[in-house]
């Protein structure tokens, strides 16, 4: 593993694998936990980092064949398919895991009727069987900062959760986490002990998705304070609209240096993943080219 998030360590992400769901629970937030067993024991899995994430293999629409069906192998399950049967990927976190009991624990956002994997997680229960490749992952905090801010909305929560957890001895942390509203906060991440965390709550209360989490991120000024010296290490994902605001407001009004941010947009609004991850080249280089102009109109 790299200390040094300048430098993600880039790795072949591990063939898919059948799982099944051992629990299911509404956690706060109106998210919902599942607790999946994979086949391949979680002790093989590599895991140094706190972003990890897989790939949630599901049957598409109209699907012929379901997971249920053991003779079915998601290794090579590309390979025998017609492609109008092969399976939809969709992202998701590994809050955390448990070598002993050979579990992990994925945190979904309920977002509604729309899409695959919220529907599921919403109804699946303890016994039913999925698939999924990975992990991969990219980043952790660094000890080389004291200093983090997080930022995200539900779809990053597990994430800056996980991050939040694991941050250095003697490290502060801001976390911006974007919710729906009072009633559907999720829980306050917990800091080790010896670090400090302060989590602003930012309530949607009806906004678009990602708008009051810019505004909350800029007129807190710590981008500014970061620029006058207080080094500090970002962790920002969710929704992209959000993300090309933030970005933004961090590199060219802030002039942060690049690799002391983590960014990404983690879905789009109105989009289904598989657009969303076919569209993202281009519309980061689309933010990346407003970037440059605006910073060379200054
Ligand atoms: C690295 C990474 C890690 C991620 N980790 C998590 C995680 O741990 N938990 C999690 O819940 N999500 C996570 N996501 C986001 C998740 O992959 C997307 O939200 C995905 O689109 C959900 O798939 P779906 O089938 O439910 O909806 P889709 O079929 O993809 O989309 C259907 C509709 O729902 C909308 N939609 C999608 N997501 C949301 C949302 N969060 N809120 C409101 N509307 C939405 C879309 O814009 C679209 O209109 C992660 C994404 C990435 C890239």
């Amino acid at each position: 593993m790299t200390d040094n998030p300048r430098q993600p360590a880039r790795r072949r992400r591990p063939a898919p694998g059948p799982a099944t769901v051992t629990a299911t629970r509404r956690i706060p937030g109106g998210m919902v936990r599942l607790t999946l067993s994979p086949e391949k024991p979680v002790s093989a899995m590599d895991l140094q980092y706190t972003d990890h994430y897989v790939k949630l293999l599901f049957p598409p629409v109209g699907a012929t064949w379901s997971w249920e069906d053991a003779t079915i192998d998601p290794a090579t399950v590309r390979d025998v398919l017609p492609k109008d049967q092969l399976p939809v990927m969709r992202t998701y976190t590994l809050r955390s895991w448990d070598t002993e009991a050979n579990t992990v624990d994925i945190d979904f956002v309920i977002h509604g009727d729309q899409g695959i994997a919220g529907p599921w997680a919403a109804e699946v229960q303890p016994g039913a069987r999925i698939a999924f490749a990975g992990p991969g992952g990219a980043w952790r905090p660094s000890p080389g900062y004291s200093r983090y801010v997080f930022a995200g909305d539900e779809s990053a929560a597990p994430a800056i959760f996980a991050g939040v957890e694991n941050l250095p001895a003697g490290s502060s942390a801001e976390v911006f986490l974007e919710e729906e509203d009072a009633a559907h906060a999720l829980d306050a991440p917990v800091a080790p002990e010896g670090s400090e965390v302060t989590v602003h709550r930012v309530y949607r209360d009806g906004a678009v998705h990602g708008t009051e989490l810019v505004r909350a991120v800029v007129e807190s000024g710590l981008a500014a304070e970061a620029a006058s010296g207080t080094r500090t290490s970002w962790f920002v994902h969710g929704v992209a609209e959000m993300i090309r605001d933030l970005r933004r407001h961090l590199f060219v009004d802030n002039g942060l240096d690049r690799a002391d941010v983590s960014i990404s947009g983690y879905w789009r609004l109105g989009m289904v993943e598989d657009e969303w991850q076919a569209s993202k080249r281009e519309f980061n280089a689309e933010i990346e080219a407003a970037e440059a102009a605006a910073q060379a109109a200054r």
